[in-house]
Formats: structure tokens, sequence, C-alpha cells
């Protein structure tokens, strides 16, 4: 409820659009991913946005049979269970990009890390932290890499794939495929963190509220974009309490146990929506020095705000000029 209230907050009311316009929106709301998607879709008559919104929830519905941790007959988990499998192209495109982000980012980023993300269960009822023992089991099976080749995926004993730090995503990637397939002049898709953005043209300049993280009900600034994806990770979106601390849903997965870097919450803009997702995560982990040195080390192309715990903020130079922060 707490998520879903936040999702809310910083979706619904902190999306804000470039000049008004007097051009027709519909919007439409759904829930999968155990998150609300919001969706607006401008310069459609009503009948062709209504269709359109239909076929996206119909193609999030899909992509949670896919890549969902928590459906049991989803295609992810039916490979944790039988270890090894031929997959959709979906799927196994996605780990090759996933793998190939928890190699660069020297494992801050992991799609292996299920058996931590399960024995951890942040956000489940009744959460207490793991024992130690306990923790060095998962993080031992979680550490080695998943062997992916022609098409067909095995893990190794003991390891689960989770796809939660990047299927979301892949969903925003093609969602605006397919907006980008109908007659739409402009569109924002907000899904559970990720934020798409698309104009026929490519030239409309979307304002995209962040959330500050030191007060979700807030905004912390907005940035400006023409196209691509935006996605933000915090531990303000889920997390447990226990005996007075806080222990986050992103686990860092060279330690074993929730991420506690100088970086309470990062959002990362690229035109990859996968790598968006990932990095988002993997900053949250690296903290603030390692982010900044992926970011000037890499040839990959994306910009950063980063919100610290002593609540500055750090920008990656390309996002100097597009992040406005708010007074
Ligand atoms: P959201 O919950 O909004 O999707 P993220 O994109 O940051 O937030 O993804 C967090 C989810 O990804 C966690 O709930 C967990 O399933 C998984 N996860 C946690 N830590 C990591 C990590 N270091 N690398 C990859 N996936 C992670
Ligand atoms: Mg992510």
């Amino acid at each position: 409820m707490k998520r879903f209230f936040l999702v809310l907050l910083s979706f619904f009311l902190l999306l804000s659009f470039g000049s008004c316009s007097q051009e027709r929106v519909c919007r439409g709301d759904f829930f999968a991913f155990d998150t609300y998607h919001t969706v607006s879709i401008y310069g459609m008559s009503e009948p062709e946005a209504d269709a359109l919104l239909s076929d996206l929830e119909a193609e999030t519905r899909a992509l949670e049979n896919v890549f969902s941790f928590y459906l049991d007959d989803s295609e992810l988990a039916r490979l944790n269970r039988e270890r090894k499998a031929l997959l959709s192209d979906p799927l196994y495109s996605a780990l090759l990009s996933a793998a190939k982000i928890k190699t660069e980012t020297n494992g801050a980023f992991s799609p292996t890390l299920g058996a931590l993300t399960s024995l951890w269960g942040v956000g489940r009822e009744g959460f207490l932290p793991p024992a130690e023992k306990e923790i060095a089991a998962a993080l031992a099976a979680s550490s080695p890499d998943l062997t992916l080749s022609g098409g067909s995926a095995s893990l190794p004993e003991g390891m689960l794939l989770d796809a939660g730090g990047f299927a979301k995503g892949v969903l925003a990637e093609r969602l605006v495929e397919k907006v980008r397939a109908s007659s739409c002049s402009r569109a924002v898709l907000s899904l559970g963190g990720n934020v798409g953005v698309y104009s026929a043209d490519g030239s409309y300049e979307f304002r995209i509220g962040i959330t500050d993280p030191h007060a979700p009900e807030k905004t912390a600034g907005y940035l400006l974009l023409r196209s691509g994806f935006l996605s933000v990770s915090g531990h303000y979106e889920r997390y447990s309490e226990y005996a007075g601390q806080r222990y986050s849903h992103i686990l860092d997965p060279r330690t074993g146990r929730p991420a506690d870097s100088d970086v309470v919450s990062a959002a990362v803009w690229s035109e990859d929506g996968l790598l968006a997702d990932a990095l988002s995560t993997a900053f949250v982990v690296m903290g603030r020095e390692e982010a900044l040195a992926f970011f000037s080390e890499t040839d990959r192309e994306f910009g950063a705000v980063l919100f610290l715990s002593d609540g500055t903020v750090a920008l990656t130079d390309n996002l100097k000029g597009s992040f406005v922060e708010t007074p």
C-alpha cells in the first residue's frame, strides 16, 4: 500500500509537462509488476487512444508473464525451478544485456542475486534480518556468472535470477515501441520508477519531476528530456525496518547486504531503457565516487543525477543544464 501511495505521489503529482497544449490527452492506468503504471497519450481520438491503451496493458501483462520473480508460472520463475531452458527472445536478450552490465559495473548490478533478494525479503510482512551464515550461503550462490548461449540459459547450483532491477526498463522500451508504431503525437509512460517519453518529431521538451528522496512527498527537481528513458531507484521506494534500523530493497550483491552507500537515490537517463533501469540500481550500490568514475570510464551513453545522504546532488557533466533543482 505504501508503495502504491509513493508511486502515485511520484508520478501523478510530480510529472509536469512542458507548455500547455490544446492537444487532446487520454490517460490510463493499470496495476502490474507489483506497481501502478500511468500512461498519457496525446493527439489521438478517444477510440484510438483506448485501443492503444489496451494494447499497452496487454503487452505489460505479457511481459510480466516473462519476467516476474513472483508469478509462479512466469518464464523466469520456471527457469529458476528448472535450472536450464531454451528462452524466449525478450528474456534471452534482456539477460544478455543484464549480464553484460553486471560485468561492467563490477557486480554492483546483478541479475543473479535472486537467492539474496529471497533471503532478505525486504518489504515482506514480518521482516527479520537473516543470519550471517544464511547471507554467506546466498552470496556464494548469487556470485557466479550465468551461462547464456545459443538462446539457452543454465544456472549454477543455488542461483536464482531476479529481473526486478531491469524488467521495467525493458517494459518501458517495449511500450514506447508500440506508441511509436501508432498515430500518437506524444506520450509519457510512467512505469513504476521508469519513465519513457516520446514525441513524433522528437522535438517536444518534457519536464519530468524527480522525487526528493529526503522528503518523498516533494519534487527535488526536474529533468528536461526530448526522448529516451529515465529510471529512478532509491531506498525510500521500498524498505523494511527492524530494531530501529532501515533495510533497503536494493542489495549490494558484493556484500550480500542492503546497499548502504552515500547515494540514497539515483536517477539515470538513457536512450536504452534497460541500461537506465540497471544503472539507477547500480549507482545506489556503488556510491558517488564509484558511480562518477564509471561514468568517466565507460563508452555507455547516459546521464545521472545522484542524490546524496548529506542532502546534496551530484550530476554527470552532460546533465548540467538539463536538471533544474526545486528551490
Ligand atoms: P524498483 O523496485 O522501483 O524496480 P529498482 O529498479 O532499483 O527499483 O530495482 C530494485 C529491485 O531489483 C529489487 O526489488 C530487487 O528485486 C532487485 N535488486 C535489488 N538489488 C539489486 C542489484 N544490486 N542489482 C540488480 N537487481 C537488484
Ligand atoms: Mg532499476
